[in-house]
């Protein structure tokens, strides 16, 4: 298990204190990471500094061949990868190496093509006399500051566009879930010039803060709470600096009564509780037209109910624990206090699971009103809410009645209905008789306090440059 930083091209012990990782399945320590120093992240945004100007003039082939590298280098390591992430999170290992490897690895392939493909506008004479054009040319140094939900998938999708577009990059991951982002680390190490990205570890206030706040950082990138976006947002107005926020997120999921309700069963099923529903798009929130009520309700109930949950290791696991102890505390005092209003009934799970790892059943909250707080917040956990509406205006109203705007998904056999629906819904994505699925070439991003960064697809190139206008005298 490697716990050394990367700093200059260096691999480095850190010199800052000592955070326990655990195994969120067991509950117990794997390893000791030491954050990174107030010099050694100095040194790693310097050394990134130095490192921009020869990476920003490498031509676009040349980083397409680096990525095209690290996507090798991470699939034909991916059991590892997939073993450490796994042991961390407590996710189940088989999800692990089918689902997030290969899309891990496809992100640098794909950004590796887009760096070589980015077209811009027709330069012309707009004074006679002077030829103007567009270029969009990398920011400078990129401090990326990732979550512990899929650890190495957020590093990706942060250092993939990032690198693409010409920058250099000072990237902290989750001081919960550093160990996928420090296996990384000697492979950057060896397939980038020394420099172009660096690794340091540490907690938000200790580490991400100062990051955040130092006057060389030209683009601060964060996935993260809302709240955590806000902190970004003041430190960076000290120094004007750009932000690239993906916040929280509620999706709705409005179901009408045409729709089919096995599929929509077999979705939530999935796309409900996929990585314990610690998933900022999770399908979370759901309306459901009043003909349609009671069968879900019936049959979510006990297709949540027969959701296998345990170890990472068992090939028939499908749902792990959640991050930490305090995590799980958080979830259960959502799911408690809606069980004590009257309206609510919880038809499954509500409860902490056994064991000494941070495990909570798959929980299914009925009857909840767009009032309820369990309506209104993030749960980030393995609970959805099932409320009924009879009219689809007010079910539309319901839906956009929050403070996020990330995903979203309708759920109907009407063609027309569903495009009307989603052409009125104020999130990054809706997803039509499905939910959850993200491709590499389309964007991924929010609305309202979701943040407005994109990740993945050409819109991220675009966030990580900047358009510059060139005008020649003729
Ligand atoms: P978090 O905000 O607690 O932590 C995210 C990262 O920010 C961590 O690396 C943390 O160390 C760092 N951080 C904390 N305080 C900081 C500060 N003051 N300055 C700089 N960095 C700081 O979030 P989390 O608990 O790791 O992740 C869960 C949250 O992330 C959820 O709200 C979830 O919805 C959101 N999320 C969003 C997306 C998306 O694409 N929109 C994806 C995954 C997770």
């Amino acid at each position: 298990m490697r716990t050394q930083l990367l700093i200059d091209g260096q691999l480095t012990q850190g010199e800052g204190i000592a955070e326990s990782i655990l195994d969120a399945a067991r509950g117990h320590a794997l390893a000791e990471v030491r954050e990174a120093s107030m010099p050694q992240l100095e040194a790693a945004i310097a050394a990134a500094e130095r490192a921009f100007a020869g990476w920003a003039q490498t031509p676009p082939r040349d980083r397409a061949a680096v990525l095209l590298q690290l996507a090798d280098r991470i699939e034909a390591q991916g059991q590892a990868f997939a073993e450490l992430e796994s042991l961390n999170t407590g996710k189940p290992l088989t999800a692990v190496i089918n689902d997030e490897i290969p899309t891990i690895a496809d992100v640098f392939r794909y950004f590796a093509g887009a760096a070589r493909a980015q077209h811009g506008l027709a330069a012309g004479e707009y004074i006679a006399g002077f030829t103007s054009m567009i270029r969009r040319d990398p920011v400078g140094v990129v401090g990326s500051i990732a979550p512990w939900n899929y650890p190495l998938m957020m590093a990706a999708w942060k250092l993939a566009p990032a690198i693409a577009a010409g920058n250099t990059v000072v990237l902290k991951p989750s001081e919960q879930t550093p160990l996928s982002a420090l296996h990384l680390a000697p492979i950057l190490a060896e397939v980038l010039p020394r420099g172009v990205v660096n690794v340091v570890c540490g907690r938000g206030e200790s580490v991400g803060a100062p990051l955040t706040a130092h006057p060389r950082v030209r683009l601060v990138s964060l996935t993260g709470d809302v709240a955590t976006g806000q902190k970004v947002l003041a430190a960076a107005a000290g120094n004007v600096k750009r932000t690239h926020l993906e916040l929280g997120g509620k999706a709705p999921v409005i179901v009408f009564d045409d729709a089919d309700v096995e599929a929509v069963v077999a979705g939530v099923r999935t796309f409900g509780y996929y990585n314990a529903g610690q998933d900022c798009t999770a399908a979370c929130r759901i309306y459901a037209g009043s003909r349609i009520y009671d069968r879900l309700v019936a049959d979510l109930t006990s297709a949540v109910s027969s959701i296998r949950v345990g170890l990472q290791r068992d090939p028939d696991v499908e749902m792990g624990p959640l991050i930490s102890a305090a995590h799980r505390e958080r979830v259960a005092g959502f799911v408690q206090r809606a069980a004590e209003q009257k309206h609510v009934e919880i038809t499954t799970g509500g409860k902490p699971g056994s064991g000494s790892g941070f495990f909570y059943e798959p929980t299914v909250v009925a009857g909840a009103l767009q009032s309820d707080e369990i309506v209104r917040r993030e749960v980030f956990g393995p609970v959805v809410t099932v409320t009924r509406f009879t009219d689809p205006d007010e079910a539309v109203q319901w839906a956009n009645d929050s403070e996020y705007g990330l995903a979203s998904s309708v759920w109907t056999s009407n063609v027309t209905r569903a495009m009307r629906v989603a052409s009125r819904l104020q999130y990054g994505c809706t997803w039509i008789n499905t939910h959850f699925v993200l491709v590499n070439e389309m964007p991924h991003g929010g609305f309202k306090r979701s943040g407005y960064g994109k990740d993945l697809s050409v819109y991220a190139l675009e966030d990580y440059t900047v358009a510059r206008h060139i005008m020649i005298k003729l």
